[in-house]
């Protein structure tokens, strides 16, 4: 395929003509946007003075809402697919400035929803039925109530915010811009300047040699300056538990799985039950030494390839019915939705093209039909990755079908569930169907791989995380010493006695941004396991779960992710969610060694 964009067939880009037909469409809307920003202050007097004066308050800040993001999908879909285009950059702009200016317009919202009185709004509710279109939304901001200060707390707290949260930005600049490495002698004998891009693609190489250095290499570095990565997290964590303590939370770990309507049970579960299950990853690395040869495994070879690669290629089209076709278990509205969508009205921006940007994903608002982007080049990975985007666009369709605007989009902790569902289901399918043993292989790897990164290694993560934010909260100062204790200790136990834990990762917490992100992580791993408890239930069940499962992506954002979840049987508390996943990753290690000692 061509790499110029005008060349592309129509069919295989994506027709954002059905969001504007022209800039005209799209300039009509932005000014009815700048007109309803402009006369919202006006709800500043009325809000909170009768239930219709809040109606009509949240009814335009959903429509300013709605029109904006419709506006912004347009701008960046149409800038994504070609980024030298300055037109198309210039209207993401504007469509970001109304989005400040809309932020700034509409600042009392939340603080006063927060303060109208329980006994009046329930007054408001009986006497303005249609105010109930909006309760999930005002239960959502009121849930903050016991964790709000005073106006005059509150305004200190937004003057002091632009002081705050510069550890993280302070720690990237320090490791990407004034770290340097040094240099290795590479697989051909030459010297490579190894950097914390090119460290990880060396480790997945082949030559054990180059895989040491730069394993040696890279956490000589950190570890020189392992004081100052210290000194940079111990703040970030102290800063994190000291806002925990100001706005009545009992440790900084519930104060931010609070944001997700999640309470550290979830947490705690997930951590356990991966604690208890770790026979089948030493199963995994055990399976690792011995195709590799070693004698030993080291924390270098983790990364070194078992299965090199499956050459088939995969067509767009063919790719489209391998997907369709393992999606049929959804049923009829599915299936239908997803190849019209695919087929027929645009969805998909297929091709890599000069000037595209890189990588793949799901995108589109209410007032817009879902759109994939792809840079496809005809592999088996490409196929699992319109299966992952085709999840996430469907989740958006069903729930658009259900909700109302202002509860369509759903939160992060479920996004990546009905992504997840969609691969594990491809690969099983593949992995039953397929008569060729490479490409079995192929996806068996893949899906170890996938369930060590995100099960596994994403729950370490997350443990760090609870384990030195403890250690702050109980006044610890978190130390070089400290940490890379704390941190060694930890990947001892994930690997087991049987991987030589080679002393030089314990600086590895250093490297790991998202230790800045504050009690995010868990949820790749709680994703993963939803996803894999979802299918095992499809594929046990049948079509009477697949309703519930439908029913479960149909509730958008209109009930908290736990309660979405329990729709179709999933009790994120329970450890059988969590086992379900290791259950799966267990199936696929057997799999694996047995097709490999075949071979
Ligand atoms: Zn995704």
């Amino acid at each position: 395929m061509t790499n110029v964009r005008a060349e592309i067939p129509a069919k295989y880009k994506w027709d954002l003509t059905a969001i504007y037909a022209d800039q005209e469409a799209f300039d009509k809307d932005y000014a009815k946007v700048k007109e309803l920003i402009a006369s919202f202050g006006a709800h500043q007097k009325t809000m909170c003075e009768s239930a219709e004066g809040l109606y009509q308050t949240l009814c335009d800040a959903q429509m300013i809402e709605r029109v904006a993001e419709k506006l912004y999908e347009y701008a960046s879909l149409n800038s994504d697919v070609d980024t030298s285009d300055n037109r198309f950059l210039a209207l993401k702009g504007k469509v970001i400035n109304l989005f400040n200016d809309y932020a700034s317009a509409a600042f009392f919202v939340e603080p006063y929803l927060i303060r109208i009185p329980e006994k009046k709004l329930e007054a408001w509710y009986a006497s303005c039925p249609k105010l109930e279109d909006y309760r999930r939304n005002i239960d959502v901001t009121r849930r903050y109530k016991p964790h709000t200060l005073s106006d005059d707390c509150e305004k200190l707290l937004a003057d002091l915010q632009n002081g705050l949260g510069s550890h993280s930005g302070i720690r990237s600049v320090f490791a990407n811009a004034d770290l340097l490495f040094g240099k290795i002698k590479g697989e051909d004998g030459k010297d490579l300047q190894l950097t914390d891009t090119t460290y990880v693609p060396l480790l997945m190489g082949n030559d054990r040699r180059v895989r040491r250095a730069a394993f040696g290499k890279l956490y000589e570095t950190y570890s020189r300056y392992g004081n100052t990565f210290a000194s940079l997290l111990d703040g970030f964590v102290k800063e994190k538990t000291t806002m925990a303590k100001v706005r009545n939370f009992s440790d900084s770990q519930e104060a931010s799985v609070f944001r997700d309507e999640v309470t550290p049970v979830i947490y705690h579960n997930l951590v356990d039950t991966v604690n208890r299950n770790f026979a089948p990853l030493f199963r995994y690395y055990e399976l690792k030494r011995k195709a590799l040869r070693l004698s030993k495994l080291h924390l270098y070879d983790i990364y070194a390839p078992l299965v090199v690669s499956c050459d088939r290629k995969y067509e767009f089209e063919e790719a489209v019915d391998i997907v369709l076709d393992a999606l049929n278990v959804f049923g009829k509205e599915y299936r239908d939705t997803l190849e019209n969508g695919l087929k027929k009205q645009g969805w998909a921006d297929v091709y890599p093209n000069t000037g595209k940007r890189g990588g793949a994903y799901s995108a589109g608002s209410y007032d817009t039909q879902p759109y994939i982007l792809l840079n496809y080049t005809d592999t088996l990975d490409d196929v699992s990755t319109l299966a992952h985007e085709s999840g996430h666009s469907m989740h958006t369709w069903f729930s658009k079908q259900a909700n109302l605007p202002q509860n369509a989009n759903y939160t992060i902790f479920v996004a990546e569930v009905a992504s997840t569902v969609n691969e594990l289901i491809l690969f099983h399918k593949l992995l039953k169907e397929s008569d060729s043993d490479a490409e079995k292989l192929y996806i068996l790897n893949q899906l170890m791989e996938t369930y060590k990164g995100t099960l596994y290694r994403q729950t370490m993560f997350a443990e760090f995380e609870q384990d030195i934010h403890a250690l702050s909260e109980k006044g610890e100062p978190l130390t070089k010493d400290l940490l890379c204790n704390t941190y060694y200790d930890l990947v001892c136990r994930y690997f087991g006695k049987d991987v030589v834990c080679d002393k030089q990762i314990a600086c590895e917490w250093m490297r790991i941004p998202h230790f800045y992100m504050n009690f995010y992580v868990y949820k790749y791993a709680t994703c993963i396991s939803a996803a894999s408890s979802i299918v095992k239930k499809i594929e046990t069940q049948g079509a009477p779960y697949v309703e519930k499962y439908l029913n479960f992506l149909r509730c958008g954002g209109s009930r908290s992710p736990l309660e979405s979840l329990l729709v179709c049987d999933i009790d994120m508390t329970r450890p059988e969610v969590i086992e379900d996943a290791i259950a799966d990753f267990d199936a696929t290690v057997k799999q694996f060694e047995e097709l490999y000692a075949k071979q």
